[in-house]
This record gives structure tokens, sequence and C-alpha cells, in this order.
């Protein structure tokens, strides 16, 4: 049985005040969502914030990003124990946003994820196809290729310990979805891999879906059997439409 997930990416969004207002609405609705796990990835500053604001809630948090190793002469870098400190759960790797604007490569995308075990966190490694290589039929060479690079660094055992998000790029802040069957298609693709290389880790990771997820295509998207929750970006902002979501994933489970 997988629990299902709702991550909310907050980006390069919010003040001090809005992330309070945003953190004490949710929070006065975590309870009617029991069978759901709810996390929050603020920027770095707002750590703090959130921690103080979460803490003996049930809802989590995590980083949007961590640089390798735990100190060192890397200037505006955070690294992975600093995070831990912050009580971090979890850290989002290889966003696209990053892979793209940021040129992080296979390489050093895998080694993100091994610091991020080493420091403790759980890791969600995101992964997808951008436009043109689902339009000449790449997709799942591309899917293939981003996760066996993590796999072969960090050997296939590091994925017990480990969530997956699949965010076709042309989804992500465009208010374009994949469509239910388009997402559980590369889910079940996912979840193939996994299996191939250890059974148990294939039929017990969590595969969240990312890309313009909002309340109203939520259901269909949850009703599918490898989506097992979703990361969500724009649509996490606001409590209401964060909380819609959590909301049609109750009624599947
Ligand atoms: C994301 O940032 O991971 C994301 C899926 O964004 P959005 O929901 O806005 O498409």
């Amino acid at each position: 049985m997988r629990k299902p997930l709702i991550a909310g990416n907050w980006k390069m969004h919010g003040r001090r005040s809005t992330v309070r207002s945003l953190i004490e609405a949710i929070k006065q609705e975590a309870k009617h969502f029991q069978h759901v796990d709810m996390a929050v990835f603020p920027s770095f500053v707002h750590l703090p914030e959130v921690e103080a604001l979460l803490s003996n809630t049930p809802i989590a948090w995590g980083a949007q990003n961590l640089y390798l190793g735990e100190n060192g002469a890397f200037t505006g870098e955070v690294s992975g124990p600093m995070l831990a400190d912050y009580g971090c759960r979890y850290v989002l790797i290889g966003h696209s946003e990053r892979r793209t604007i940021f040129q992080e490569n296979l390489e050093l995308i895998a080694l993100k994820f091994q610091a991020a075990q080493a420091a403790g966190l759980k890791p969600i490694l995101c992964i997808g196809e951008t436009l043109a290589e689902r339009q000449s039929q790449q997709t799942e060479e591309k899917i293939a290729i981003q996760l066996e690079s993590v796999i072969t660094k960090a050997g296939i055992n590091a994925f017990h310990q480990a969530i997956i998000a699949y965010e076709p790029v042309w989804a992500i802040g465009t208010g374009l979805t994949a469509t239910p069957e388009q997402a559980q298609d590369v889910h079940a693709f996912i979840r193939q891999i996994f299996m191939q290389h250890n059974h148990e880790i294939g039929s017990t990771m969590p595969i969240l879906y990312g890309g313009s997820v909002k309340p109203d295509n939520a259901e269909g998207l949850f009703a599918m059997p490898d989506i097992d929750g979703a990361l969500v970006g724009g649509a996490s902002l606001e409590a209401k439409s964060f909380l819609g979501i959590c909301e049609k994933i109750s009624f599947v489970c």
C-alpha cells in the first residue's frame, strides 16, 4: 500500500507574511486529510518560519535544492546537513527548472541525490521529457536515461528511501496537463524500470505526477493505478487550491 503524497513546490514565491497565512490556512484543514501525506517546499529563507509553524503538525516540509557536501567554499549554496538542521524531511532533486535554467546535468543530479541521502533527507527525483522529445517518441528513452543515471551512481538500494516525480516539462507552469492516460503510461513505465531492478522497490515506490495539477483535473489523475500523488507548483500557492487537490486524492483512496 503506497500512502499518497501531495507536495507543494512554492518555487521563488512568497514573503514572510504570505508564508505565514498560507501555512496557517493549510494547517487548519490538515486534520481532514489523514490518508494523505502533505509537504511544502518553501524557498531556503522561509525554512525557519515554516519549521516554527509546522513543527508538531502532520505536515512535512522540504527544500527545492541543495549542494554537495556538508560545508565548504561554495558561495551562495546550501548543504543537506543545513536543511536537516531546519527539520526538512525531503528535498527536490533534478527539477526541470534546475536542469534547464541552471544547467544541472545527469552527473550533478545523481551526486545531489546521494548528498540528500547522506544528510538523511528523502530525495524527490524529478524527471520528464520536453515537448519535442514527446513529439518525436523519445519520452521513454529520456525517462530511462534520467533514472538509470541515478540508479547507476547511487545503486538501486538507495531507492528504498526515495520518491519519483514524473513531470513532463511541457506541462509545468503552462496550464497544459498530461491526460490521466498519458501520465499513467509513463508512470507504469517508470515502475517497470524499478521492478526490473528490484521487485519490492518497484511495487512500493511512490511516483508523483507534476504539471499544472489543479483541483479540477486532479481526480482523473489520482484515479490511475500508478499515480501516487502530485508535485504541485502554481496551485500550491493558495490554500484553497492546494487543499482542493488534497481533497481529490482522499476520494480515491
Ligand atoms: C512544479 O513546479 O513542479 C510544477 C509541477 O509546477 P505547476 O504545477 O505550476 O505546473
